[in-house]
């Protein structure tokens, strides 16, 4: 299920556009639009999940899959020498769009700083 007014939700839709690095049924991921690295990716579910913390035990395959999909991503992308996972999750966790998403950072340093 996705909803109507949901940032990510419109991406995974198609309504705005985004700087695509791998697509299924299931999954989407996308270029940050604020960089923080020089290889900085958002992989999403497709179907609206507002954070980890909202994630049901069926999802858990999903998240997996994203998981995994973090190294073949970094790689794809350039990240040769190591990346970074980051899920912010709620707002003391730093979460600004209500939509579950994993941050892939990596590339040539210093960014880490
Ligand atoms: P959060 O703080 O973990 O919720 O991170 C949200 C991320 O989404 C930030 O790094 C933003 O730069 C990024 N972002 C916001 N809007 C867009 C967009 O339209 N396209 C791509 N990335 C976006």
């Amino acid at each position: 299920m996705q909803l109507d007014d949901c940032l990510f939700c419109r991406i995974a839709r198609g309504e705005i556009p985004a700087a695509k690095v791998y697509e299924d049924d299931e999954v989407l991921a996308f270029k940050d639009i604020h960089p923080k690295a020089p290889v900085h990716f958002l992989i999403i579910p497709k179907k609206h999940i507002q954070s980890l913390a909202h994630a049901e035990p069926e999802d858990n395959a999903l998240l997996g899959k994203m998981l995994g999909l973090t190294r073949k991503l970094a790689m794809q992308e350039g990240a040769v020498n190591g990346f970074r996972v980051i899920i912010n999750t709620g707002r003391d966790g730093g979460q600004e769009v209500d939509h579950l998403h994993i941050h892939v950072l990596g590339g040539p340093q210093p960014w880490t700083k």
